[in-house]
C-alpha cells in the first residue's frame, strides 16, 4: 500500500481579516517551529487575506489554499476570481465543491468538475469535497450519492497526478454541527471512494491520492479518525480558527 503523507487543512470560511490572519499565522509558525509535524499543513483564508497568508508563510511548511475559483480563466464574471489569479498570488491548493458552496451558491456536480479542471490547468492542487446529507444517509443513499459526486467530479479528468489531487469526504450532517462521523462510518466511505476512484482513474491514482475526512474534526477525535487505513488527514472548519485547536489537531496527525 502507498505511503501517503497526511494533510491537515484548515478551511477558515468567511473568517479572519488580514490582520487576524497575520496574528494567527505568527503564532502558528512559532508553535510548529518547536517540533516536526508529521503532516502537510494547509490554511484556506478568505480571498482578501490570501496575500497576507502567503507572505506570512513564505519559507515555512504551511501552504495556502483558496476556498473557491471560477471555471474560466478570465472574462465578464463580476465578483469572481480565477485559477491564474489564485495561483499567481501564491496559493498552492484550492477547495472545490464544499457543501456550503453546493448548498448556498448553487454549485453542481458539473460546475465542480469544471472548477477541478480549471484548478489543474492553473497548476493548483484541488481539494475536491463531496459528501451526503443527513436525509440521504438516513435513506440509505450514502454510497450512491458519493459515487455520483465522485464520477461527475473526476470523470472527465485525464490522468491527474495523484500527488497533486486531494479528495475530501465531508458528510454534510457532520459539518459545523459538532457531530463527527465515527471512525468506522468515515472509513467505510473512504474505502469505497478509494475503490471507486481506482475504477475511474486507475489503481496508482487510487493508492496515492490523499482522501481527507471533514466534519467536526477536533484535537480529541483526530487520532482515531486518522488511524483508519483510508483516512489521510482532515479538512477542518471550526477547529482551524484557533491556534490552540488547529495545533492540537496537527500534533495528533499521524
Ligand atoms: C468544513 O467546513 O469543511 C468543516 C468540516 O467544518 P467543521 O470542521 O466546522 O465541521
Amino acid at each position: 500500500m502507498a505511503n501517503r503523507t497526511s494533510i491537515i487543512a484548515g478551511n477558515w470560511k468567511m473568517h479572519k481579516t488580514s490582520s487576524e490572519t497575520r496574528s494567527f499565522l505568527e503564532a502558528l509558525k512559532s508553535a510548529i517551529a518547536d517540533f516536526e509535524p508529521n503532516c502537510e499543513i494547509v490554511v484556506a483564508p478568505p480571498f482578501t487575506s490570501i496575500a497576507t497568508a502567503v507572505a506570512e508563510t513564505d519559507g515555512t511548511r504551511i501552504r495556502v489554499a483558496a476556498q473557491n475559483l471560477h471555471w474560466e480563466d478570465r472574462g465578464a464574471f463580476t465578483g469572481e476570481v480565477s485559477g491564474p489569479m489564485v495561483k499567481e498570488i501564491g496559493c498552492s491548493h484550492v477547495i472545490i465543491g464544499h457543501s456550503e458552496r453546493r448548498q448556498y451558491f448553487g454549485e453542481t456536480d458539473e460546475s465542480v468538475n469544471r472548477k477541478i479542471q480549471a484548478a489543474m490547468r492553473s497548476g493548483l492542487v484541488p481539494i475536491f469535497c463531496l459528501g451526503e446529507t443527513l436525509e440521504e444517509r438516513e435513506a440509505g443513499k450514502t454510497f450512491d450519492v458519493v459515487k455520483r459526486q465522485l464520477i461527475e467530479g473526476i470523470g472527465k479528468i485525464e490522468s491527474p497526478d495523484p500527488d497533486r489531487f486531494v479528495i475530501a469526504y465531508e458528510p454534510v450532517w457532520a459539518i459545523g454541527t459538532g457531530k463527527t462521523a465515527t471512525p468506522q462510518q468515515a472509513q467505510e466511505v473512504h474505502e469505497f471512494l478509494r475503490t471507486e476512484s481506482a475504477k475511474i482513474l486507475g489503481q496508482d491514482f487510487s493508492d496515492r491520492t490523499r482522501i481527507l475526512y471533514g466534519g467536526s474534526v477536533k484535537p480529541d477525535n483526530t487520532r482515531s479518525l486518522l488511524n483508519q487505513p483510508d483516512i489521510d488527514g482532515g479538512l477542518v472548519g471550526g477547529a482551524s480558527l484557533t491556534v490552540q485547536d488547529f495545533l492540537g489537531i496537527i500534533k495528533e496527525a499521524i
